[in-house]
């Protein structure tokens, strides 16, 4: 069996075999997961299950299209938030930057 990972169904991301120590017996336990996006198998015992589990893939009907359109749709608004953030924490750091130099002028 090959354990050539099939890129993410949603985005086309790469995957990548995680591994998780499973307890006191030194085993682990696996999931498949998108480096791109949250897209991610369940944590299953074996490589081989977690591997085709990423790999199988259902057939297109409308339904499983427009999941997936929503999906990607969830994962484009997550990105435009993660800028709006970025660029409230610049603007905040500005705005703090103002307040502290001016509090310093009204010191003198
Ligand atoms: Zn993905």
């Amino acid at each position: 069996m090959s354990s050539t990972l099939l890129p993410c169904p949603f985005c086309d991301g790469p995957a990548q075999l995680r591994s998780f120590p499973r307890g006191a017996d030194g085993r682990n336990d696996y999931a498949v997961g998108c480096r791109t996006c949250d897209a991610a198998t369940r944590v299953m015992k074996e490589k081989w299950l977690v591997t085709s589990a990423w790999n199988r893939r259902t057939e297109m009907t409308p339904a499983v299209e427009a999941v997936f359109d929503l999906h990607r749709e969830i994962n484009r608004a997550e990105q435009e938030m993660a800028l709006i953030v970025n660029r409230l924490g610049v603007a905040l750091e500005r705005f703090t930057f103002r307040i502290n130099k001016e509090e310093a002028v009204t010191d003198e």
